[in-house]
């Protein structure tokens, strides 16, 4: 049998190799002892994320954050950039997702065996969290690249003997809980964190935020280095996700100090975090040299919230290889050989013979079809238009824009059908969310004589994977600017699937009108009331259906396969998360 070195990437045979250690647990091989101690000593970066998505059975993750948090795993370890990453084991994850006949969510909780999938790590850590000292273990997962890339994913878990029931349960449910339950995980995340990776004695060179959850780390730092704030931001990078004021994750000090007592002073947290309450964006800002949001956009919109300070932007992206369905890696391997490792190359896209990928999305769109039968037993149409619309149900995203005028969208069906397949769970405490789901089911029962309508239950990667290939064109309704990115459409046109949606996050840089897809609604810079905003939008979705995209479908397949090619060639070469990581690298790391 033959392993890779860590380090370099080479192939060795552990039965003749002389470089071999043991850490965390596991052994590995060298070729050589310049890699072994490259491997042991290697400055390391520390991503910090409260949620990542690694794959459907380990269920961590709630929606984009955490997909976002797994593909820059799965990038780094092929780019062999040396980086750890920090997050809860979420025992419970976050909700399992059953939906009954008249549309209501029914919630429970989605337990998963942490030892199935990873090693227990030698170490354990304390917190002190209401004057209590909580044990925290660490579970170790290890992802490898085919490049010989290794990523170690450390999942902290607060479920041991010692602990008292109730902290036991702190690392249980993701986003669960209340204020209180949400600062002990936080806690638990930012100083148990940092506390894990010391006593696995890593040297580390940048501690990573993605998002404001792990702010309670740059307290421990703080302390670490004598309470200099310098020291602390030279080895800080945050990036923030939340475009809106609202939606920042703030503690009032009365709850702080319950939890925390003194373990940090009082005028330190006021100093860094804020007069009024804790709010963890200020708090990872004021201590981060390098801060940025994740599109061009959203840094314009933080930056208007926090003048004064420099925030960039790295736009996000997508891991090319899982989100690329097999049929189109196969034709990528054979035209464009490379792509996997450089997805720049996906720029070249023209030498596919229009057959071929007409062809391979065919049998994407089938392989889709037969898991919608199996799961819902409704038969959809091979030839008919099939719009998707898959994300978390919650109110900004605007699930059921596309059903405001009922009388519009039977007739534009009459001229040309279409097919809906939708997805996506809501937090059990949203109830505009779950709503959200409950009119998607109305809907379905009042145009079942007209337009096949599907809700897929309990979204998850392995989903996202099938509907993001498999359906005609992805649909996107966010109310700006809420959508400090969004992915999901990059997964889309990975698989030559065109993008349809409100210019905000991403599709502000991916949309080039009529070209890589369309635009639903005004542009970014114009100013404009909500009333006015709702009849433009709705007059593109409605338009450009009918107008453009069912007549193109159906009656001008050429240009329809050179909108696919664009997608492929101006979105997917741009929108991945290799090129994301290696801006990551250059900016905010080194
Ligand atoms: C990509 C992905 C998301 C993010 O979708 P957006 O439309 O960008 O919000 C959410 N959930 C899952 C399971 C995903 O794979």
């Amino acid at each position: 049998m033959v392993v890779r070195d860590p380090f370099c990437g080479m192939p060795v045979d552990p039965e003749k190799s002389k470089f071999k250690v043991e850490v965390w647990g596991k052994v590995y091989y060298f070729c050589n002892e310049r890699c072994m101690h490259g491997f042991l000593e290697a400055p390391r970066i520390a991503y910090f994320s409260m949620e990542i998505g690694i794959k459907s059975e380990i269920p961590t993750y709630s929606g984009g954050l955490g997909v976002l948090a797994g593909d820059t795993i799965r990038s780094s370890a092929d780019l062999k950039i040396p980086l750890v990453a920090v997050t809860l084991v979420s025992r419970k994850g976050y909700l399992k997702q059953r939906i009954t006949e008249k549309g209501e969510q029914i919630g429970s909780p989605d337990e998963w065996n942490p030892s199935k999938f990873m090693s227990l790590l030698p170490s354990d850590v304390r917190v002190r969290i209401k004057g209590r000292d909580i044990g925290i273990r660490a579970w170790l997962y290890e992802h490898q690249s085919l490049t010989g890339g290794v990523v170690p994913v450390v999942f902290l878990d607060t479920d041991i003997e010692k602990n008292a029931p109730e902290d036991r349960a702190i690392t249980d449910y993701l986003y669960g809980g209340d204020d209180k339950y949400r600062l002990k995980q936080e806690i638990v995340l930012g100083i148990g964190g940092i506390k894990i990776l010391e006593a696995l004695n890593l040297n580390i060179k940048k501690y990573h935020m993605n998002e404001g959850h792990s702010s309670l780390l740059t307290l421990e730092l703080l302390r670490n280095n004598g309470m200099n704030p310098d020291k602390v931001r030279n080895q800080c990078a945050f990036t923030t996700h939340t475009p809106v004021e609202a939606a920042f994750d703030k503690f009032s000090y009365d709850t702080v100090q319950e939890l925390l007592e003194s373990e940090y002073p009082l005028e330190i947290l006021k100093e860094f975090g804020g007069r009024d309450r804790l709010n963890m964006t200020l708090l990872a800002l004021n201590l981060s040299q390098h801060v940025n949001g994740v599109t061009t956009a959203h840094m314009n919109y933080s930056q208007k919230l926090f003048p004064g300070y420099h925030i960039s932007a790295i736009t996000n992206g997508v891991y090319s290889y899982l989100w690329t369905c097999q049929y189109f890696r196969k034709l990528y391997d054979k035209y464009i050989p490379g792509w996997a490792n450089e997805p720049e190359l996906l720029v070249r896209v023209d030498p596919i013979p229009d057959d071929e990928l007409w062809d391979a999305h065919l049998l994407a769109k089938n392989d889709l079809f037969n898991f919608c039968k199996e799961r819902t037993d409704i038969e959809l149409d091979i030839d008919i238009l099939t719009i998707g619309f898959a994300r978390r149900a919650t109110e900004y995203k605007r699930a059921t824009l596309l059903f405001s005028d009922l009388m519009r969208l039977k007739k534009i069906n009459k001229r040309g059908k279409i097919q809906l397949i939708f997805a996506g769970k809501a937090h059990p405490k949203d109830l505009g969310g779950k709503m959200l789901i409950k009119k998607i089911y109305d809907y379905m029962t009042q145009l079942k004589d007209e337009i096949t309508i599907v809700y897929l239950e309990n979204y998850n990667i392995d989903i996202a994977t099938k509907l993001t290939s498999g359906v005609d064109v992805w649909l996107n309704t966010p109310l700006p600017p809420f959508e400090a990115s969004g992915t999901s459409g990059m997964k889309a046109a990975h698989n030559g699937v065109m993008n349809f949606s409100v210019l905000d996050g991403w599709w502000i840089e991916g949309c080039i009108e009529g070209v890589t897809g369309w635009s639903i609604g005004p542009p970014p810079d114009e100013i404009i009331g909500d009333k006015e905003r709702r009849t433009r939008e709705l007059d593109d979705l409605y338009s450009k259906l009918e107008y453009i995209i069912i007549p193109t479908f159906y009656k001008m397949r050429d240009e329809w396969m050179d909108l696919m090619t664009n997608s492929i060639g101006k979105i997917a070469y741009y929108f991945n998360s290799h090129r994301m990581m290696r801006r990551y690298v250059t900016e905010a790391y080194l």
